[in-house]
């Protein structure tokens, strides 16, 4: 019999609502199609939960999410909370649910569709064959360091330290080494050795137990040097690990590739399988509630979910078969279209994607 998976859903605020709700209609096609079986649990988060429970993270959704065996997010945020305190402001909530969680890494996917190679700032033929993954370390290094101002000889100095543990740094690129085995097998690991402390240590970390992946290839970066190849030669890279600073600025820089936050989707993972599945775009308050979000970065989400968290390749494989299916056959939302008149709505380009399932899922 199917094993029933446990999904805690948070919509969240603006669009968040629109797109998770396409999001789970491509999940119950692929219910049918590949005999798969959720059980959607609905939680309270971010301004909505303010609004309704005095808080951005309740403890009831807490619960659900760990009771889950992984999260679909929407996004929150929002004007209206815009002026709150810290602890009223629904960005809280996003990190409160990080830390309960366990969640230590990042994973952003940039792929480049071909169709929609024009989007992008960068020459087609520079971009062609793009699809990379980057594998950011989220709870440590400078971002969560010492830091404090004293004076110095020269006036007020202000330190930030960057600290990592040899466990912090072996539980992140093993992970990394496992997503480029259900991938294309290359690592590109990221670090500044040349001059940092922790960078030796990660590098040392990285070298000591790649022998136990000996299908995956690997690479040392310097991170000028990555920042330079993602825009030079970005085909090339197939997953990219590095620290929590170095994480935060390549994978903007990668998801620029791709033209438009509208396709961006993202996971964040913590032990074990479970993880937290989210577009990277935010709640876009500029056009919620009009229906003509694109909802294509929470279904590639749910992608993401069915290759990371349940092993389920072959529907993964057909979802973003059948976004690109979608896509080449010139179907837009309006953040996607050189002509505006012709924008599908959101739940319209839902319905082509859990339409083209059955298709993608044939040609597997
Ligand atoms: P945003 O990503 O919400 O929007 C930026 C621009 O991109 C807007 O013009 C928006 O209309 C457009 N856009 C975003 N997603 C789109 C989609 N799916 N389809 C079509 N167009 C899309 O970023 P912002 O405007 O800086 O932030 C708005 C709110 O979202 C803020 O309150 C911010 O704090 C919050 N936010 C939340 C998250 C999250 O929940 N993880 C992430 C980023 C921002």
């Amino acid at each position: 019999m199917t094993e029933v998976k446990k999904i805690a859903v948070i919509a969240g605020d603006g669009i968040g609502p629109e797109v998770v709700a396409e999001a789970i209609k491509v999940m119950k096609r692929t219910e049918e199609l590949f005999g798969l079986k959720f059980e959607f649990e609905h939680g309270l988060f971010g301004g909505v939960a303010i609004d309704e429970k005095g808080t951005p993270l309740p403890q009831e959704t807490l619960e659900i999410c760990k009771r889950a065996d992984a999260v679909l997010l929407g996004a929150v945020g929002g004007p209206k909370w815009d002026n709150n305190s810290k602890e009223l402001r629904p960005e809280t909530g996003l990190l409160g649910i990080r830390k309960e969680l366990g969640l230590f890494s990042n994973l952003r996917p940039a792929v480049v569709f071909d169709c929609l190679k024009d989007a992008s700032t960068l020459k087609p033929e520079v971009l062609e064959g793009t699809d990379l993954i980057v594998v950011r370390e989220l709870t440590g290094g400078i971002y969560f360091g010492e830091k404090f101002r004293r004076e110095g000889a020269y006036g007020e100095e202000a330190v930030d330290t960057c600290v990592y543990n040899v466990t912090e740094v072996e539980r992140i690129v093993r992970q990394a080494f496992e997503v480029a085995q259900k991938r294309r097998k290359k690592l590109a690991s990221v670090d500044k050795a040349n001059v940092l402390e922790t960078s030796r240590l990660w590098r040392e970390t990285v070298n000591r137990i790649a022998p136990d992946y000996p299908d995956v290839e690997v690479e040392h970066v310097l991170v000028d040097n990555c920042a330079m190849q993602l825009l030079r030669r970005p085909s090339s890279f197939d997953v990219i690990v590095t620290e929590n600073m170095f994480g935060d600025i390549l994978s903007d820089e990668a998801a620029m590739l791709t033209g438009s936050i509208g396709m961006l989707s993202s996971a964040s993972l913590g032990e074990g399988s479970f993880g937290l599945y989210e577009p990277v775009h935010g709640s876009a308050p500029d056009i919620a509630g009009q229906g003509v979000a694109n909802p294509i970065a929470t279904i590639l989400s749910v992608a993401l979910m069915y290759r990371l968290t349940f092993g389920y390749g072959e529907a993964a494989d057909a979802i973003e078969r059948a976004v690109k299916q979608v896509l080449d056959a010139g179907n837009r939302t309006g953040d996607i279209a050189t002509d505006r008149a012709q924008a599908l709505s959101t739940t319209e380009m839902g319905d082509l994607i859990a339409n083209a399932l059955e298709g993608a899922a044939v040609q597997a």
